[in-house]
């Protein structure tokens, strides 16, 4: 079954939710990383909250989110925009996939010990104009409760977040998340009810093993709640990569660096970070980067 994001509004009890089915997605981050177990975990459940905090978006807007951790993995980034098609993208890496640790003592994956302690950084970037950037300290490293937080304090939306994947050594089994965000203005009672819900609720991961869809999570969150407008985006793996934008992290290497790569070998593979596609240049190209540094 292919991923699919359902949003919607409970105007009465001043919320709006999101739920999301990222198995295909997470699958493929998956195969193109060789991930291992825990690092699928972290970089799906960035991916899946890229995807939630994607619901709202327009045409031409992209959200980006990295956090920057201490733990083995090193950086996690991931982002999701509107394609062409009106789906939306998504991706997402790891420094170093290679992570796998013990279930924490709760039998789950520990993300917070391959992310470590940081910071979590959100980017929205717009058609036109500047990017709006807003950076807070990781408060667990589940990713879930770093993005509530960041909600909660960087946008004055208290919110509750909930993403999970369910993986092996074999590969990825389910994944998803759900979001709830509470709108200006709503009575205590209403949040209240919402986290009661949030929390009874059986893990996401469990509901879409046994066969959840996005709607069906929605339901579950959104209670008796009223629902109106709600909205179907189907979602799906994608890359913004270009040889140019490969060439600009290449020349991040610095003009001496450059150099030597070309004079050690006829011809340089670099790969995308986000869907490891391989770019080649020759000792040539490089040379040719090398001296346009210099130029300034
Ligand atoms: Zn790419």
């Amino acid at each position: 079954m292919s991923d699919l994001l359902v949003s919607a509004a409970a105007p009465e009890d001043g919320i709006t939710i999101a739920a999301v089915i990222t198995t295909e997605l997470v699958r493929e981050i998956q195969a193109r990383h060789d991930s291992w177990p825990t690092a699928t975990a972290a970089i799906g459940r960035l991916a899946t909250g890229a995807v939630l905090f994607a619901a709202g978006l327009e045409p031409g807007e992209r959200i980006a989110l990295r956090i920057v951790g201490d733990g083995p993995l090193g950086p996690v980034g991931a982002d999701a925009w509107m394609l062409d098609d009106g789906a939306l993208g998504a991706r997402g890496y790891a420094r170093n996939p290679h992570v796998d640790l013990p279930l924490d003592a709760r039998g789950k994956f520990d993300v917070a010990g391959a992310v470590g302690a940081g910071s979590l950084q959100v980017t929205k970037s717009y058609a036109d104009g500047q990017p709006y950037v807003g950076i807070v300290p990781l408060h667990s490293g589940e990713i879930a409760e770093d993005l509530a937080t960041y909600l909660g304090k960087s946008e004055q939306i208290p919110s509750v977040v909930a993403l999970g994947v369910l993986a092996n050594p074999a590969g990825v089994i389910a994944a998803g998340g759900i979001i709830a965000q509470i709108l200006p203005g709503a009575d205590e009672r209403s949040i209240a009810r919402l986290e009661e819900r949030a929390l009874a609720m059986p893990p996401v991961t469990t509901m879409i093993a046994q066969g959840a869809g996005a709607r069906e999570l929605l339901l579950a969150l959104a209670g008796d709640s009223a629902l109106r407008s709600q909205r179907e985006v189907a979602v799906r793996f994608a890359c913004l990569c270009t040889r140019t934008k490969v060439e600009a992290a290449m020349i991040g290497l610095g003009p001496s660096e450059l150099r030597a790569m070309a004079a050690e070998r006829e011809d340089t593979e670099a790969s995308c970070e986000y869907c490891r596609k391989r770019y080649e240049f020759s000792s040539t190209e490089i040379e040719a980067l090398a001296t346009r540094l210099e130029a300034g």
